[in-house]
């Protein structure tokens, strides 16, 4: 069990052909999103300061391993929440990295809003403004299968 704290890690990254629709739906959520801590891809997040006018910490851009450091921060309990609005109609240089930041998101159990109409349920969650008891999946019977 984790608890995600009322005040959250949220992590946000819009593919290029997806970054208009992040900034409105970020614009159209500005208060409830300005009152957590935002985390971003380098040129999502430039994005989402001029948008927002509230800090948003910035890793690389995606292509060069922002994704692979979003992946990290959540293996490590950093961030609470992932909205990852990834473009289903192109190949990108990085999918591998996309493959592997979804991939991290489910292994640790982090809300994850691909589009927006998830991110509207997402954000509009009571959940979302309160503590949340994370159950976390027990990894010990693989953590362990060395054992002796
Ligand atoms: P960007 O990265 O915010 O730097 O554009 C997003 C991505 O392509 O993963």
């Amino acid at each position: 069990m984790m608890i995600i704290p009322e005040i959250k890690n949220i992590a946000l990254v819009a593919h290029d052909n997806k970054k208009k629709d992040l900034m409105e739906w970020a614009a159209f959520n500005k208060d409830s999103l300005c009152r957590h801590h935002l985390f971003a891809t380098g040129t999502t997040g430039t994005l989402l300061q001029q948008e927002l006018g509230c800090p948003v910490h910035c890793y690389n851009s995606g292509p060069f391993g922002g994704d692979q450091q979003i992946g990290a921060a959540i293996s490590e309990g950093k961030i609470h929440v992932l909205i990852f609005f990834w473009d289903p109609l192109n190949q990108l240089p990085h999918d591998p990295d996309v493959k592997a930041l979804l991939r991290l998101a489910a292994v640790w159990n982090i809300p994850v809003a691909c589009n927006r109409a998830t991110a509207d349920f997402l954000i509009s969650s009571p959940l979302f403004s309160r503590p949340y008891e994370k159950i976390l999946p027990d990894y010990s019977p693989y953590l362990n299968r060395f054992k002796k």
